[in-house]
């Protein structure tokens, strides 16, 4: 496949089908993905390299820079900026000065697009570290992936570099008392010779039960949109997306199918 990688620390605004007009921010090197999960799907290919040292990671104040830039050059430019989004090449919250960019994001946002909310995608993997929790409660949009609701669909889809335990996460989960937004990837195919679906028993219902302990503010359900590492997937139709949606709908939790 062709990987994708993002060639700077702050890049856009680009269209962004959830999140209107998103400045994307970085934090990751511009030639490899890093990465705390391989995900199956990964539009950035297979996970080759899952952390850095400290030192490798950039200095907090490059990266402010960078953004800081990007906003000026945005706002001279008249453009809308609606969130300010961590994305990039692989897992935002792995940069060990993750709350400190929080932190200065919330006045460089305050100072150039007071109207923008601050967004993070993120594989929810970092959250037993309580300086990454309690900067993502900082955060109007905190939209951290649940793909699976057992640990044996977790180690299939998204494939751990790093030791995570499903329930661990799911209870730091908790702790955002609602002011979170969960992402699913829904896909079949088979890895290794195994053949896996997340839409069905007993993973489905797993996943529902965890989904009503967290209660989120809203889910996102999407399947696959971009090619994959894996060759052996299977993307659900929006149907499908929407029968699993109304699922959630009866629990009065909010859910859109993209
Ligand atoms: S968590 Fe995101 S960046 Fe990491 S492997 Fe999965 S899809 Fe890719």
């Amino acid at each position: 496949m062709s990987t994708f990688l993002w060639e700077s620390i702050a890049f856009g605004p680009i269209h962004s089908r959830r999140l209107g007009s998103s400045l994307g921010i970085n934090l990751l090197p511009t030639d490899v993905k890093i990465c705390s999960f391989n995900c199956i799907y990964c539009e950035c290919g297979w996970t080759l390299e899952k952390s850095l040292t400290a030192r490798e990671y950039y200095p907090v104040e490059t990266v402010m820079q960078a953004i800081e830039h990007k906003l000026q050059e945005a706002l001279a430019e008249g453009k809308a900026v609606d969130s300010i989004t961590f994305s990039g090449n692989g897992e935002p919250t792995l940069h060990p000065h993750f709350d400190q960019i929080i932190e200065q994001l919330l006045g460089l946002r305050d100072k150039y697009y007071p109207n923008a909310v601050i967004s993070c995608l993120s594989n929810a993997t970092q959250l037993l570290r309580p300086e990454v929790c309690s900067a993502l409660k900082k955060i109007e949009n905190p939209i951290l992936k649940l793909d699976a609701g057992t640990q044996e669909m977790l180690n299939i889809i998204n494939d751990p570099t790093v030791p995570v335990n499903i329930d661990e996460v799911v209870h730091e989960l908790t702790t955002f008392e609602g002011n979170v937004i969960i992402q699913t990837m829904f896909l079949s195919g088979e890895k290794d010779g195994v053949a896996f679906d997340n839409s069905t028993e007993p993973n489905l219902s797993a996943w529902l039960a965890k989904i009503e302990l967290i209660r989120p503010r809203k889910v996102m359900i999407y399947s696959l949109d971009r090619e994959a590492p894996a060759t052996k997937l299977h993307k659900f139709s929006k149907e499908k997306l929407e029968e699993i949606a109304e699922l959630v709908r009866k629990m009065n939790i909010t859910v859109e199918t993209y």
